[in-house]
Formats: structure tokens, sequence, C-alpha cells
């Protein structure tokens, strides 16, 4: 599917997605928009997590400091925030209003007490979560990655069993797409956000 070939999605709703950590999210946004720049903008969330290896500041995170963060959720600068496993992360307003302005429909990455603002706030999204095909897959992911050392592994595994059960939540999300094989969950999840959604893989 290129962009030329699309049909606009019936709305400019912006697109929210989640899930545990080592799902695949990263990955699956990565190819969402080398293939449809035109139509999806994402600019980076703030977080006080140091870089991991490969990171860049400005495209996968803008890594700041805990002072320039406080100041910026002091100063109601975040759509929505929250602490996981020790830092800090927000979606930034003006970030997003920028994508808004450029005509394009803004892709986020949140958890799920984001996802919460967002919906008490009224913000128009489609919020979409991405599913292991089974909780095991995601500590073996989370090992060959690397980037955390055991503990923090342990910690994660366990904030993942929370978004896994809150993800059962009827209604709280609007897709689930379940993992299995990347290149079919991509297009399953380009099918959901263009509209042509005529292979279901959600569950
Ligand atoms: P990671 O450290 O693995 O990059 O992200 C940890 C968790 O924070 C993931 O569940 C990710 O989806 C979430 N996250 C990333 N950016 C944001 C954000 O701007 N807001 C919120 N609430 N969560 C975020």
């Amino acid at each position: 599917m290129e962009d030329e070939d699309l049909v606009f999605p019936k709305d400019r709703h912006s697109i929210v997605i989640s899930g545990p950590s080592g799902v695949g999210k990263s990955t699956l946004i990565k190819m969402l928009l080398e293939k449809h720049a035109k139509v999806i903008g994402r600019k980076a969330s703030h977080t006080t997590r140091p870089p991991r290896e490969g990171e860049v500041h400005g495209q996968d995170y803008f890594f700041v400091n805990k002072e320039n963060y406080d100041v910026m959720r002091d100063g109601d600068e975040f759509l929505e925030y929250n602490n996981f496993n020790g830092y800090d992360y927000g979606t930034s307003r003006k970030v997003v209003e920028g994508i808004v302005a450029q005509g394009k429909i803004p892709l986020m990455e949140m958890e799920y007490h984001g996802i919460q603002q967002v919906k008490e706030k009224g913000y128009a999204a489609r919020f979409i979560f991405i599913s292991p095909t089974e909780p095991s897959v995601l500590e073996q992911r989370l090992k060959r990655r690397g980037s955390d050392d055991e503990n923090k592994i342990r910690a994660r595994l366990e904030i993942a069993e929370k978004e896994l059960e809150h993800a059962k939540i009827d209604g709280f999300h609007d897709k689930i797409l379940v993992n299995d094989v990347l290149e079919d969950t991509f297009k399953a999840l380009e099918s959901y956000i263009f509209g042509t959604d005529d292979q279901d893989m959600s569950s």
C-alpha cells in the first residue's frame, strides 16, 4: 500500500500506539513512518530515561533532565505524562499541534496511564494495542535487546502484566493486534489506520 494509493483516512484523529515493553511497537512505528511519511507525523516524546545504544535525541525521544521535564510538566506543556519504571515520559502538546498544522495524522506512543489522561481530556484519537502472542516472548525480546539489567527487565515484565490485564478491559483500546509475524502485523496496522481493514488480525 503506497501513500499515492491511499484513500485518506475517514478522519484525521490521532493514532495512539501502546503495548508492553518488548512487543515490537518501536519497529512497527518506524515502519509506518518510513512508508507513510506524507500522511503520518510523529515527533518523539520527552523522557528522563537515558538513551539506549543507538537511540537518537529528537528522533527516538527528546532526552531531558528531570529539572527541564518538571518545568514542562508544571507549565502544562504535556498532553499527558507518566512515570514508568522510574523514569518520566510525556507527550508535548506543541509537538502534536505542529503535526496537525502540517495536515498530518499525529502518531503517538504511550502506556495506559497516558491513554487514560488523553481519554479524560476528550482528545480525539484511535487507540491501538500491540499484544504478544504470549507473555513469555517479551522476556526473550527484552533479554535479547540487552539494554536493561535483570532488575529493570523484571520490573518491565511486571508492568507488562498490568498492561496486558488493562488491555482486556472492554473498549479501552479500539484495536488489538497480536504481533506474531511482523510483516502481517504491519499490514493489519496499515489496514486499520487507513480504513481498509479487510484482513482482521484483532483478537
Ligand atoms: P521505553 O523506555 O521502553 O522507551 O518506554 C517505556 C514505556 O513508556 C512504554 O510503554 C512506552 O509506550 C511508554 N511511553 C513512551 N513515550 C511515552 C509518553 O510520551 N507518554 C507515556 N505516558 N508513555 C510513554
